[in-house]
């Protein structure tokens, strides 16, 4: 039997009614059985299945394809560059080959959508597609396209790591969009940087953040991601998430200790190690640390099929175990590893259950994790400290900001963090959770189809749209 389940996250959560309401085509890969079976000839799904609304076109990838697409290109690739790892960087000519097939498919299937619509709305989703704006354009020249590059993005001098034809069609495939989002206004200005030095025909006005390049203008800015907030809190304030939260806090804040969590998938751009790092130096420091504090972290592996990634499951397993045997004592095991994915209720229980949570990673677009932990924080207790390298950094006011690199910072930071006392932890939780439902996904969208929509003031609404 073939299950269809809704893929869980804030975005399909927000983009859903929109697609709903526009009667949309959302165009995306699928591999295996349980994805054909589902699909009729022409690759279609109707959606969702209780109350088909929309549609979801399949583009088919056989298993080297996203081997050399997915695994290569985009993620041992583009991933580490964005995220400014030279060391985890390796660009594959065939990796690149079928980079750009799987792009081209990808922007013939949405042309093909289009079908006679001239003037449809486009918009596509991450680094996985850069190539494709470009190619929709000349297919659909009437179509009015953006793009939302949800990871960081570099500054010229790590871009150009990139083989020269390879980082020039990149640029170019994204300057084929009306508007490209980014999460932060560094990585707005970071790709301004790397077109100014490598697409000579391109004039960049900064102070309007527009390109002007192949006789047309592409407007890049900053529109930072969020979640469905409510959905959060929501789950949160459960009564069995109370009841499993209050039962956290039984097992680990015995004897007036303090609960840490942390919350990722495994990736090297999440600071793990570092994190452990401190943690050890932390306790190794300051003996009179040991037994206040217990850590929990969630670690779910991701991205296993690549060496680097297995390697590090690996070694948040051995650092774990090996800090466990150094600082254990008969009624205090330091740190608890949850090495899997943990379903949004739960999560929402540890969250809620938390003194602090510790987001450091070494680059990140946003971070979802410090606005999830936010908005589960219905107790207020908990500080959390955050690194200064992810996009949330530069938009949630009331975090400790942490700079990962620097683990005896981090130590002295940790130390200090469990010092503060709860009635500001409190008044800085109310803050950031108040501005957090100012901030939704919702309101991103929102500001994200009114800047679309600028760009084309003379458009009838109701037309149809199609993501990617
Ligand atoms: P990234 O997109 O790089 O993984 P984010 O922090 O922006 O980083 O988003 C991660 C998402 O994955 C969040 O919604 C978070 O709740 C979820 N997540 C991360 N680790 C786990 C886990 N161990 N179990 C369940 N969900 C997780």
């Amino acid at each position: 039997m073939t299950e269809i389940r809704r893929p869980p996250g804030g975005l399909v959560s927000a983009l859903d009614p929109l697609m709903r309401r526009t009667n949309g085509v959302w165009v995306a890969w699928g591999s295996g059985n349980a994805d054909r079976d589902v699909a009729d000839r022409n690759g279609h799904v109707a959606v969702p299945p209780e109350d088909p609304s929309y549609v979801l076109r399949r583009v088919w990838l056989d298993e080297s394809e996203v081997e050399g697409y997915y695994q290569g290109f985009a993620n041992s690739a583009l991933w580490p560059l964005c995220h400014m790892f030279a060391q985890h960087f390796e660009p594959r000519s065939d990796d690149w080959e079928k980079y750009r097939l799987v792009n081209e498919r990808f922007a013939h299937a949405v042309a093909e959508e289009a079908g006679d619509s001239s003037d449809p709305v486009i918009w596509i989703q991450d680094y996985h597609l850069a190539l494709v704006s470009a190619t929709v354009r000349e297919l659909v020249p009437g179509a009015l396209i953006h793009q939302f590059w949800h990871i960081p993005f570099p500054p010229p001098d790590i871009f150009q790591l990139m083989p020269g034809g390879m980082g020039v069609a990149l640029l170019r495939g994204m300057l084929g969009n009306d508007l490209l989002e980014f999460q932060t206004d560094r990585a707005a200005r970071n790709f301004l940087a790397c077109v100014d030095e490598l697409i000579p025909d391109a004039r960049i006005d900064l102070d309007k953040q527009q390109v002007q390049s192949g006789g047309r203008m592409t407007t890049v800015r900053a529109f930072p991601i969020s979640i469905d907030v409510k959905h959060y809190e929501s789950l949160a304030e459960e009564s069995s998430a109370a009841k499993l939260a209050s039962t956290l806090r039984e097992r680990y804040t015995k004897k007036g200790r303090q609960l840490a969590i942390s919350v990722d998938r495994v990736d090297y751009t999440k600071g793990i190690l570092e994190r452990l790092r401190a943690l050890d130096l932390m306790w190794a420091r300051h003996r009179e640390l040991r037994e206040c504090l217990v850590f929990i972290i969630v670690a779910t592996p991701s991205r296993s099929a690549l060496t680097v990634y297995k390697q590090l499951e690996e070694q948040v397993v051995e650092q774990v175990e090996r800090i466990n045997a150094k600082y254990r004592t008969k009624g205090w095991t330091p740190i608890v590893l949850i090495p899997e994915n943990v379903n949004a209720d739960r999560l929402a229980a540890i969250y809620r259950a938390a003194d602090l949570c510790i987001v450091s990673s070494l680059q990140d677009g946003m971070n979802l994790v410090a606005k999830e932990f936010v908005a589960c924080q219905v107790d207020e207790r908990g500080l959390l400290l955050l690194s200064r390298f992810a996009g949330a950094a530069e938009e949630i006011e009331g975090a400790t900001l942490i700079n990962p690199f620097n683990i005896d910072g981090l130590a002295e930071g940790l130390k200090s963090a469990l010092a503060v006392p709860l009635a500001e932890r409190r008044a800085r939780m109310a803050r950031m959770r108040y501005d957090l439902h100012g901030a939704t996904i919702f309101d991103w969208l929102r500001s994200i189809l009114t800047a679309a929509n600028e760009l084309r003031p003379q458009r009838p609404t109701g037309v149809r749209s199609i993501k990617v």
